[in-house]
């Protein structure tokens, strides 16, 4: 457990544009450039061109994650990447290419269906972190939600809404009214989108449907309850030294701070356990809200999407090095 696996996944190029394999060499698991004398190669667990559809990357990455969710252990699954690298077509995919994040609503309601010894309960809550200010997705005008500390829950957002679920259509629904939510008075909702982190959260709950067990609390495995957190990042693009003023520059700074403070976590996490030391979840909101599901007996995935055209090689790069720093 506690095993932090780190792909990279290249999105097919513009029409017009050469494919990857002009500019990168892909190497089994390994990355590096094709232009001589540019030394580096990068190595990861796993590396998806663009033969691999969303359905593959998901049973590659994703599945077990889920299954152990159901299980009762906690589960991450992260994209990074520059804006239209293919973070949103990754966790959600299209209509006709459902992503990670409808194919796990699926794969934990058939998999709970089946588990027929355990009854379910199974939360799910929607919100973005815009800014460095928590809005609720799920509900509109729940805005710059704060977030609090107990001792049994660690860091929670409080009065965030959390929405029990009886199928996947349910959560179909939910999305969609979070995403409509979220549109709301918005004139550029791409760039809005690609500036802040969304967390789709599922919270499963169980306990055994044994009646000879009932109110037997000195069995531990009664009850479980996992949280799975599936998160669609803000573009990581640098924000050029020259020419972002306002808005775009205070946006930059969060989301770049943000970031690399994610990366600080990841890195002391994939240390082994003695090395460690302190890890930095208090530093930001997104590391805080991500904290009960990472570490401690959880599985986290983290997809790296990049580009191939030329114009975004400083940028992928950008994306490989911090790939290659969560490993
Ligand atoms: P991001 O969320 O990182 O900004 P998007 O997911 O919106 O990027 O992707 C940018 C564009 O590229 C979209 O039109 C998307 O449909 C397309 N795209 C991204 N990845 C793939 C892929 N693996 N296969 C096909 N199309 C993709
Ligand atoms: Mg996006």
């Amino acid at each position: 457990m506690e095993k932090i696996s780190v792909a990279v996944r290249f999105r097919p190029s513009a029409a017009g544009d050469p494919p990857a394999d002009r500019h990168w060499r892909v190497q089994d698991e390994s990355i590096s450039l094709v232009a001589p004398g540019s030394g580096v190669s990068f190595a990861f667990d796993h590396v998806f061109d663009p033969s691999y559809n969303n359905a593959m990357v998901y049973d590659l990455l994703i599945k077990s994650i889920i299954q152990a969710a159901v299980d009762g252990f906690n589960g991450t699954a992260f994209a990074y990447g520059q804006t239209s690298s293919g973070k949103t077509f990754t966790m959600s995919g299209s209509e006709e290419e459902p992503g990670i994040i409808p194919l796990a609503v699926d794969d934990v309601f058939r998999t709970t269906k089946m588990t027929t010894d355990r009854e379910f309960l199974i939360r799910v809550s929607y919100m973005e972190i815009y800014n460095e200010e928590i809005n609720d997705l799920l509900t509109l005008g729940n805005q710059k939600l704060p977030i609090h500390e107990s001792l049994e829950r660690g860091f929670f957002v409080a009065g965030l809404r959390e929405e029990i679920v009886n199928s996947a259509e349910q959560v179909f629904e939910l999305l969609k009214h979070g995403e409509a939510n979220r549109h709301f008075g918005e004139t550029n909702m791409n760039a809005r989108s690609s500036r802040s982190h969304t967390i789709f959260r599922m919270v499963i709950e169980s306990s055994k449907r044994n009646p000879m067990n009932l109110g037997d609390v000195s069995n531990t495995d009664a009850i479980r309850v996992s949280v799975l957190n599936l998160v669609d990042l803000a573009g990581s693009e640098r924000i050029a030294k020259t020419g972002a003023g306002g808005v775009r520059l205070k946006e930059g700074k969060h989301i770049n701070k943000s970031l690399m403070i994610l990366g600080n976590v990841i890195n002391k996490l994939s240390e082994s356990g003695r090395q460690r030391g302190h890890i930095p979840y208090r530093d930001s909101k997104l590391t805080r809200i991500l904290q009960p599901a990472l570490g401690g007996n959880s599985k986290t995935s983290i997809i790296c999407t990049v580009a191939p055209e030329e114009v975004h090689i400083e940028e992928t790069r950008g994306t490989l090095q911090f790939a290659s720093r969560a490993k």
